[in-house]
C-alpha cells in the first residue's frame, strides 16, 4: 500500500486528508503553521517538519494550499518538495491556480523524474467533509489512474479534462459561475430589500423557486443572520476571478459578467471582507449603495 503525504491543512485540506486517513492509509502531514496538524495526528497521521520530509517519506503527495505563490514556496524552498522529488513520486496539486502555473509546476516536477497531476476541486467544506467533492483533473491518463482510488474517497466524481492544466482551466470555469451566482444572489437580496420586501420571505421565495440550489441553501443562514463565517473565503474567490480575468485576456475574449464580478469581489476584499465567506459580497453591494 502506498504511503500518502499531505501538504496544507486549511479549511479544505484538513477534512480531505482526514477522509484518506480514515480509509486506512498511512499518512504523513505537513502544514506551515505546524499546530494545524494536531487533529490529524490525533487521528493517526504522522507530523513531519518540512515538505521535503513529506516527499522523502511518502509515495503519493497531495498539495492543498491557498494559491500559486504558496505552491511555489513549498515546491522551491530549501526544504521543499523539489529537493526530494524523483521517479516513483506522484505530486497531486489540488489547489486552485491558473493553467499556466499548473503547466510550469508540472515541468519542475517532471524535470526531477516525478509525476504531476492538477486536480482542483469543486465543492466547499461540507463536500470535503462528506467526501462529495467533484475532482477536476488534468494530466497523463496513467497518472490519473494512479490517483483515482484516492479521488474516489475524496469526491463523488472525477472528471478528467485532458492534459496538465486542463483541470485548472475547468476549476476557473466553474468558479466563474460561482462568483457570478454569489453576486447575483447579493444583488437580488439588495434589490428586494430596497423595494421594501421582507428578507425572510425573499429567502423563502428563492428556496421555493427554480433558482433554489444546494449552494443557496448552504449560504441561506448567512444571508439571514448577516454573519459570514468563512467556508470559502472571499479573498480566495477574488483570487480565482483574477485568474479568470488573466485567462480571458490570454484567450482574447470579453466576459462582461466576469469583469463586473471581479471588480465587486476585489473591492469587497479591499473593504475589510477578505476573511469572510464569499457570500459577504452581498454586504459589499449594500455598502456601495448606502450613503
Ligand atoms: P485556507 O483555509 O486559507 O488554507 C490555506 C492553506 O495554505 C493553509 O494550509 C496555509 O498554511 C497554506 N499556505 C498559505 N500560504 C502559504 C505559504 N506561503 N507557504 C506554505 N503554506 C501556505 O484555504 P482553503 O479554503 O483550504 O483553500 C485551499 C485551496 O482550495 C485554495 O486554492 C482554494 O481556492 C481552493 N478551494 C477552496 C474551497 C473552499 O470552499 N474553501 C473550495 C474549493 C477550492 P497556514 O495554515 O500556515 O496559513
Amino acid at each position: 500500500m502506498h504511503t500518502l503525504g499531505w501538504i496544507g491543512l486549511g479549511h479544505m485540506g484538513a477534512p480531505m486528508a482526514k477522509n484518506l486517513l480514515q480509509a486506512g492509509y498511512k499518512m504523513n502531514v505537513y502544514n506551515r503553521s505546524l499546530e494545524k496538524t494536531a487533529s490529524l495526528v490525533e487521528s493517526g497521521a504522522t507530523k513531519l517538519n518540512s515538505p521535503k520530509e513529506i516527499v522523502e517519506q511518502s509515495n503519493i503527495i497531495f498539495i492543498m494550499l491557498s494559491d500559486a505563490k504558496a505552491v511555489q514556496a513549498v515546491l522551491t524552498e530549501e526544504n521543499g518538495v523539489l529537493n526530494a522529488t524523483k521517479e516513483d513520486k506522484t505530486i497531486i496539486n489540488m489547489s486552485t491556480i491558473s493553467p499556466e502555473e499548473s503547466v510550469s509546476f508540472a515541468q519542475l516536477i517532471e524535470a526531477k523524474g516525478g509525476t504531476y497531476v492538477d486536480a482542483p476541486v469543486s465543492g466547499s467544506v461540507g463536500a470535503a467533509i462528506g467526501g462529495q467533492l467533484v475532482i477536476l483533473a488534468g494530466g497523463e491518463k496513467k497518472a490519473i489512474e494512479i490517483s483515482k482510488p484516492y479521488f474516489n474517497l475524496l469526491g463523488k466524481e472525477t472528471i478528467h479534462f485532458g492534459s496538465t492544466g486542463k483541470g485548472s482551466s475547468a476549476k476557473l470555469a466553474i468558479n466563474l459561475l460561482l462568483g457570478i451566482i454569489g453576486q447575483g444572489i447579493g444583488e437580488t437580496l439588495l434589490f428586494a430589500e430596497k423595494s421594501g420586501l421582507s428578507k425572510e420571505k425573499v429567502l423563502e421565495m428563492i428556496s421555493q423557486s427554480g433558482m433554489n440550489t444546494p449552494l443557496f441553501q448552504g449560504k441561506k443562514d448567512m444571508y439571514r443572520k448577516e454573519e459570514f463565517p468563512s467556508a470559502f473565503m472571499l479573498e480566495l474567490m477574488s483570487k480565482d476571478l483574477g485568474l479568470v480575468k488573466t485567462a480571458a485576456d490570454h484567450l482574447d475574449i470579453t466576459l462582461p459578467l466576469a469583469e463586473t464580478t471581479n471588480t465587486t469581489y476585489h473591492s469587497a476584499k479591499e473593504n475589510g471582507k477578505a476573511k469572510l465567506d464569499m457570500a459577504a459580497v452581498y454586504v459589499e453591494l449594500r455598502d456601495q449603495n448606502t450613503e
